[in-house]
């Protein structure tokens, strides 16, 4: 179970995380399954396509339904409207691809999930956090959830690094 992406897409994603600083930032991911045997299984290599900024839409009113606690902003939370994430399905269906995952940053913060991050997310996609720092990628993981509702951490490979053929993040 590893994520593969390139440097340029490794570049595109934190450009644009830095960008909306100190908001969190967050985008859609597409790509292709590398299936490890003959079924797809949970645990499947997933290789980017392409990945792609949307806006974040978060508000107070997305959240209230699940009761959590304090008050948030755009500083801690992010959302993505619906109706993008259909329109980005469906033109990544016409092209063979398919949304595997969701990116996202967190300002001033780990990147680990959040309580909040776990309780939206779904078990298919890959959730790759960027920590920025005062501006600045600290960190890169991802988090796929387990059989049990648990973020498991998801090795990141980025491919065609200038430094190195292949390096591992985490
Ligand atoms: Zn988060």
């Amino acid at each position: 179970m590893v994520i593969h992406l390139s440097q340029t897409q490794y570049n595109r994603i934190t450009q644009a995380l830095v960008s909306v600083y100190p908001q969190e930032g967050c985008g859609l991911i597409l790509g292709q399954r590398v299936f490890l045997g003959a079924a797809p299984r949970a645990d499947d290599d997933r290789r980017v396509e392409a990945v792609i900024p949307v806006e974040n839409s978060w508000n107070p009113a997305v959240l209230e339904d699940l009761d959590l606690e304090g008050a948030h902003s755009l500083r801690d939370r992010y959302w993505i409207d619906p109706v993008t994430m259909l329109k980005v399905q469906r033109s990544a269906r016409s092209q063979g691809l398919e949304i595997i995952g969701i990116y996202h940053s967190h300002p001033d913060h780990p990147a680990v999930p959040s309580e909040c991050d776990r309780r939206l997310a779904w078990p298919v996609y890959s959730y790759l956090i960027a920590s920025v720092t005062q501006g600045q990628i600290t960190d890169l993981q991802s988090w796929r959830l387990n059989e049990a509702e648990q973020f498991q951490p998801e090795p990141v490979k980025i491919l065609g690094s200038s430094t190195n053929n292949s390096q591992l993040l985490s």
